[in-house]
């Protein structure tokens, strides 16, 4: 299998402190990654590492096989869907979908065409004129899910982008991001302190605590052969 991505030893420090202690994974193309763990255990500096909104303090992270440690994030094939949804309030959800393209210098045709296409997967074509105060909170996840979508990325980047919504909204969602996954085939990794969640996205969840990895399984492997107290009482606890 091709590497979607790779961490080796990867550290971080802020000022004296050290949050994530050396950490190792690989993961496969196209594989839907869960960092799962508790909060403050490091879950979004991981991923802000990898995204290149973060500089590492120490190790090295491949993309599809390139070392990107030292890249910006635009130069990194990644794209970032945020818990907060970071969509422009006076722009139309058009607008807000064709942003990234048109700052890139991307022809008016090719992101109209973008536009459509991510619209149509996300079923938000009758949205495209709204603004975004103009959306319940599903339908701007949806939004935000869809600037991602349009840059094209090797890797799509989620931190808790449910987290905002009622837990109906989250199961359906939860649906969709499993169908996207399935469609489009990109190496996904997605951060989330519910268990619920990572145990049915994941094709492999990474369990985090205090910026150690416990342990890296199939859902099925980490719940029936938990490595230790921490994984199982996590894991296996009721939320
Ligand atoms: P999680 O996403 O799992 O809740 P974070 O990655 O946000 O955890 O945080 C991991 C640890 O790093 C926490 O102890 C947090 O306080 C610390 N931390 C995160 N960002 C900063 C920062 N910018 N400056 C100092 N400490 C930080
Ligand atoms: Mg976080």
């Amino acid at each position: 299998m091709t590497d979607g991505m790779r961490l080796r030893q990867v550290r971080k420090s802020f000022g004296p402190l050290e949050v994530i202690h050396g950490v190792d994974l690989v993961v496969g193309e196209g594989e839907f990654v869960v960092f799962v763990g508790p909060s403050g255990c490091g879950k979004s500096t991981l991923l802000r590492m990898i995204a290149g909104l973060e500089e590492v303090s120490d190790g090295d992270i491949e993309i599809g096989g390139k070392d990107v440690t030292d890249l910006d994030p635009s130069q990194r094939g990644i794209a970032m869907v945020f818990q907060s949804y970071a969509l422009y309030p006076h722009m139309s959800v058009r607008e807000n979908l064709g942003f990234g393209l048109s700052m890139a210098n991307v022809p008016k045709a090719e992101i109209a065409a973008q536009v459509d296409a991510a619209a149509k997967i996300l079923k938000i074509e009758p949205l495209l004129d709204r603004r975004p105060g103009q959306l319940s909170g599903g339908q701007r996840q949806r939004v935000a899910i869809g600037r991602a979508i349009v840059r094209k990325p090797q890797v799509f980047l989620f931190d808790e982008p449910l987290s905002n919504l009622d837990a109906e909204l989250r199961v359906s969602m939860r649906i969709e991001i499993a169908r996207l996954h399935r469609e489009l085939g990109n190496t996904m990794v997605y951060v989330t302190h519910d268990q619920t969640e990572a145990m049915t996205l994941a094709d492999k969840i990474v369990v985090l605590r205090d910026g150690v990895v416990e342990q890296v399984g199939t859902p099925r492997e980490v719940y029936e052969h938990p490595a230790n107290t921490f994984v199982a009482g996590f894991i296996g606890s009721p939320r």
